[in-house]
């Protein structure tokens, strides 16, 4: 075996090992079936199970009422979500706050299906920053957010209170803190960040917006056939789903409390290490900053190949910044180990040492 990378990556990213090591087992033999998990039929009983047991549990794991909410899971990515939660709710106007390249996209597509309101906006200061609003009370079919920004290593905090229905991308910070989920009507995330691996996204919902939806909508774009099909009206991606329920259980049996904990201890090294290091500075707001992207620049005189040559000697993979930003990213997620984040920062100093 290789020496131990340290994956930084912003997505796919990395997942417990134990995910990678039962999720192969699998491949081989799913539940002594003597056939592949790759290979059973979706409407077979083992495989209804899997998804009853991830849908169970993701709704456990976010407190929500099972006879409230329902659990869907998608394909087309979170990208798909932009337009499909426009197409069954915007019937005249929502509202949404821009926070980033993910916030622009989701505006760009809902635009096609009615009137956007942008309440708020931290494009004047290219996405550093969370807009402070404090409550939304007009009367817009939805007010829509990106609660982590993944390119822009922002992250909501606190949510704004608002009488509408509150919706919120949360690909990339999705079960890593413990929030109350139930001030959201309907929640999506591409599973390929914290959850598994890419081909599926997960989408909490208040069944009760469905009484909202006015349009025709076209099956496989309606969140009505997809709850009333338990997520199978076509065929369903089976090796992601039971991938993402592998890390389910794991992060059902660990706990969000304990999670978020580990995930506010990380990103404080780093963002301590960011302020303390003079040959870097930190791109986001302080108060605004994500416990799950972190992102940074070199200080201006510093030899950026250096510090990228310092990184691979040590096994760190996956820290550019994402084109939009330059500089760096470290993403975090829940299955990275702190031991990863030390190794960052030693290599920090180690850069640091370079120019004393
Ligand atoms: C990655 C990401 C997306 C896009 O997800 P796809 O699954 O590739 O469509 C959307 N929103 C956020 C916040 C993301 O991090």
């Amino acid at each position: 075996m290789k020496n131990k990378v340290h994956n930084f990556s912003a997505g796919p990213s990395i997942l417990p090992n134990i995910v990678f090591e039962q999720a192969s087992a699998a491949i081989k033999d799913f539940n002594n079936s003597g056939l592949s998990i790759l290979e059973i039929s979706h409407r077979s009983k083992d495989f209804i199970e899997v998804l009853e047991e991830a849908r169970s549990i993701s709704l456990d794991i976010a407190s929500l009422n099972k006879d409230d909410y329902s659990c869907l899971f998608l394909q087309g990515g979170a990208s798909l979500q932009f337009l499909m939660v426009a197409y069954n709710f915007l019937n005249k106007k929502a509202a949404y706050i821009n926070t980033g390249s993910w916030s622009s996209l989701a505006i760009k597509e809902a635009k096609m299906f009615g009137d956007v309101s942008e309440i708020g906006s931290s494009a004047d200061k290219n996405f550093n920053y969370i807009p402070n609003l404090s409550s939304i009370n007009d009367d817009f079919d939805y007010v829509h957010i990106t609660s982590n920004n993944t390119i822009f290593g922002t992250q909501f905090h606190s949510f704004p209170e608002t009488t509408c229905p509150l919706f919120a991308d949360m690909s990339s910070d999705i079960f890593s803190r413990n929030i109350n989920f139930s001030k959201f009507d309907l929640i999506y995330a591409g599973a390929q960040k914290n959850l598994g691996p890419a081909g599926v996204t997960m989408v909490l919902i208040k069944n009760q917006l469905l009484d909202m939806v006015k349009r025709n909508v076209p099956s496989m774009l309606s969140y009505k056939v997809h709850i009333d099909k338990d997520s199978s009206y076509n065929t369903p991606p089976v090796f992601s789903i039971f991938s993402v329920l592998l890390n389910l259980r794991l992060i059902k049996s660990e706990g969000l409390e304990s999670i978020e904990k580990r995930n506010s201890e990380k990103s404080k090294l780093i963002y301590d290490e960011i302020d303390r290091n003079k040959c870097f500075v930190g791109f986001s707001d302080i108060n605004d900053r994500s416990h799950m992207n972190a992102t940074f620049n070199l200080a201006d005189g510093y030899d950026v190949e250096i510090f990228k040559s310092i990184c691979s000697d040590n096994n760190i993979s996956g820290i550019n910044g994402h084109r939009s930003v330059g500089g760096f990213r470290a993403s975090i997620y829940n299955a990275l180990g702190i031991d990863s984040v030390i190794t960052l920062i030693n290599c920090m100093k180690e850069f640091e040492s370079n120019y004393n």
